[in-house]
């Protein structure tokens, strides 16, 4: 059993389960794009009958089977909606999972104290975001998932996994820094062993 001890983020999610966070956002935009038949369509080829409650875990295969199937319907438009689910969900972390005493402290620490703790606590309750994928932080600037299920059946010639590189920036934006950005650097989906999230300041920004 993981430790979500750090009192920051989130529910614990067991073996194999991963956060509602990375469904939800999904059942929503693509209502908004689609429609609701094209959104149900999807959300039933990857066992979804409903959306999941806010608070539930989700079993990974179920996260990867839905990201694949809105990959392959709408590859074209996959980037820019994973991208926007990404913030979604992230905001939603930042909102209901991290309280505004420690979002107070983590705005008063130096900022590269706050991305190492907020790094650490991602690490520590991975599981969320990353399922049975290793989630390592090499640096505080550098994150890797080794096996991301989220990118091991989709198949592309370059870094797909729009979701998780939103979700990382618009987390460190929010309790972090504003300026930071998040670029997926190498990805499963296009034959790397891990996916590698590179995480900067913007140029005009202080450098990490
Ligand atoms: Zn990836």
């Amino acid at each position: 059993m993981t430790s979500t001890s750090t009192g920051l983020f989130w529910t614990h999610h067991s073996a194999g389960m991963m956060s509602a966070a990375f469904v939800l956002p999904l059942h929503q935009i693509l209502d908004d794009v689609f429609g609701t038949g094209a959104r149900d369509k999807v959300f039933a080829e990857a066992g979804f009958s409903a959306a999941p409650p806010a608070d539930d875990s989700v079993p990974e295969g179920k996260v990867a089977r839905l990201h694949a199937s809105v990959h392959d319907a709408w590859p074209v438009l996959w980037p820019e909606l994973m991208d926007r689910a990404g913030r979604v969900a992230a905001e939603a972390v930042v909102t209901d999972r991290v309280s505004a005493r420690a979002r107070l402290l983590l705005e008063n620490m130096p900022w590269p104290v706050a991305a190492w703790l907020v790094g650490r606590s991602a690490r520590q309750n991975a599981r969320a975001f990353a399922g049975s994928g290793v989630f390592s932080i090499q640096t505080t600037g550098r994150f890797l998932v080794f096996k991301n299920p989220l990118a091991m059946q989709i198949r592309s010639d370059q870094p797909s996994c729009h979701f998780q590189a939103a979700f990382f920036e618009h987390m460190f934006q929010r309790l972090v820094h504003r300026d930071f950005e998040c670029r997926e650097t190498q990805c499963c989906a296009a034959g790397a062993d891990a996916c590698v999230f590179a995480l900067t300041l913007a140029p005009d920004a202080d450098p990490i």
